[in-house]
Order: structure tokens, then sequence, then C-alpha cells
């Protein structure tokens, strides 16, 4: 059996982590990555980098490749690939699993502020704080490129590119984050604003958790839709479950 992993995401590693450590001859595990990240963490089981060339690239791929089951899981905000597996997965005839954590929920005292896009979260900003930690990705900065008036801390994993804004300083840096450094970031920068997808999972959220104990308003855009009839558990292990029973 060929499991295809769209992969990207904590989860997806512990997918193949898990499928690896049943180590069953008859399973043969392949991760797919876009190649975004310079160097990524690689999971167990074969490797492959790069797009695929769209939902044509991609059944051809399932077909060539005799692939047997798909699961997406891909990041939340990942909404095209999302797409095209489920497209190709319909078109080759074979199943699709979306492995996708829970998104993060509100709790006493967060000042959370939603955005439906990155440039709804640019527009609430200048309201809300002058001083902002923007963790949203380094590919998303154009949205912010023309808030001349705020300085932005920027976190990602790999350097951003303009467009972006004029007044930011970049931190490189990779989660899971402890929530004690995530106190001492905003403290030391004089944060007065955070924005965030709405990522879902433990890695990133002590933010949320700093950002609440600070009393800091938090932009939190929310995820773009997903394609429907998809089959969808939110952990490796039901994933893992999942592709056994196939
Ligand atoms: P996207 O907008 O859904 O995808 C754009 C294109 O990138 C796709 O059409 C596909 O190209 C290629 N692609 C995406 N994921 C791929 C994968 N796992 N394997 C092979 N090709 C892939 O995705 P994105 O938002 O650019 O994210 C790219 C990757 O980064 C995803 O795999 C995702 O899991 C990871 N990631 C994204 C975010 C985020 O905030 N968006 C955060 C953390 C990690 P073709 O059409 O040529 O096949």
């Amino acid at each position: 059996m060929h499991v295809l992993i769209l992969g990207g995401t904590t989860e997806a590693r512990g997918l193949a982590e898990l499928l690896a450590a049943d180590a069953r001859p008859d399973l043969r595990v392949t991760t797919s990555l876009a190649g975004r990240v310079a160097s990524p963490r690689l999971p167990p089981g074969q490797v492959r980098v790069g797009g695929f060339g769209g939902v044509d690239g991609l059944t051809a791929w399932l077909v060539e490749h005799r692939v047997d089951a798909v699961v997406d899981a891909t990041h939340p905000f990942a909404r095209a690939m999302s797409f095209h597996a489920a497209e190709s997965a319909a078109v080759a005839g074979v199943p699709l699993l979306a492995l996708r954590r829970p998104g993060w929920q509100p709790t006493a005292g967060d000042r959370w502020h939603e955005a439906g896009s990155l440039d709804e979260a640019a527009d609430l900003l200048p309201g809300l704080g002058a001083r902002v930690f923007l963790t949203t990705g380094r590919t998303g900065l154009a949205a912010f490129a023309d808030l001349v008036d705020l300085w932005f801390l920027v976190r990602s994993v790999d350097p951003p590119q303009a467009p972006h804004p004029p007044r930011m300083e970049v931190l490189l840096d990779r989660g899971p984050f402890a929530l004690d450094g995530e106190r001492a970031l905003l403290r030391r920068h004089r944060i007065d604003a955070v924005v965030t997808k709405d990522s879902g999972g433990a890695a990133t959220a002590p933010k949320l958790v700093a950002a609440r104990e600070a009393g800091l308003p938090v932009v939190l855009v929310r995820r773009p839709p997903t394609p429907e009839g998809v089959p969808a558990v939110t952990g490796p292990e039901e994933a893992a479950a999942w592709v056994h029973g196939h």
C-alpha cells in the first residue's frame, strides 16, 4: 500500500512517524512538501519536494506512483492544495482523508478581533496598536506594507522578501515556542498588538496566552473554507488508524 501525505505541518510529520514506527513491510509512505522552507524538518519515509503542477499534475502523480490513499495534512491556510487534493483524489478514485488540527478558541480575558483575510487584519490594526507582533508568515507581508506608521516584529522561519512594512524587525525562528519566551518577547519589544492566523495547535499557542496575560488585542485571521465531502480527523493517531483501515 502506498500512502501519500500532503505535508508541511507538525501533524503530517507526526503521522509519518507513527506509520514508520509500525514498520509494516506492506506500507510505503511518501510525504510531499511544497518546498517553501529552505531546510524543512524531514519526516521518516520517502519525501518529495515541490508542486505537482495543479490538479492534473497531482492526478497524474497519484496514478503513476500507484497511490492507494491520500492524507491531506497541509496547513489549515493551504487552501489551494486542499482543493486540488479533493479534486485529484476524486478523479483518480483514491480515498482521501483530511488531517486538520482544530482552530483556537477564545477564553475569558482574550481580546480577539476576527478578520476574514490578511487585508482585513491590516485594516483593523491602526485602531488597535502601534507596535505589532506579526506571526502570519513571511508570504503575506504585502498586506501590511502600507502601514507606514506602525512598527512590526515579524517572526518567520525564512527571511521575508519585499513588499513588506517599511518599519519592521525580523526574528527568524521556528516553533514550538514556550510561554516564558513569548512573555519576554512581548515585553522586550513593547508589543501592543498581535496578529496571527487561526492555525491552531499547541506549538504556537503560547503567544495567545502571553497576549491575554498582558491584556493585548489579538487580530485573528479566520481559516479559509475547505472542500466539502472530505472526511476529516484532528490528530495523527486517528489518521494512522484510517490508513490501517485501508
Ligand atoms: P497553497 O496555497 O495551498 O498551495 C499553493 C501551491 O503550492 C499548490 O497549488 C501546490 O502547487 C503547492 N503545494 C502546496 N502544498 C504542497 C505540498 N504539501 N506538496 C506539494 N506541493 C504543494 O499552500 P501554501 O499556503 O503556499 O503552503 C505551502 C505549504 O506550506 C503547504 O504544504 C502547507 O502545509 C505549508 N504551510 C503553510 C502555511 C500557511 O500559513 N499557508 C503555514 C505553515 C505551513 P501545485 O499546484 O504545483 O501542485
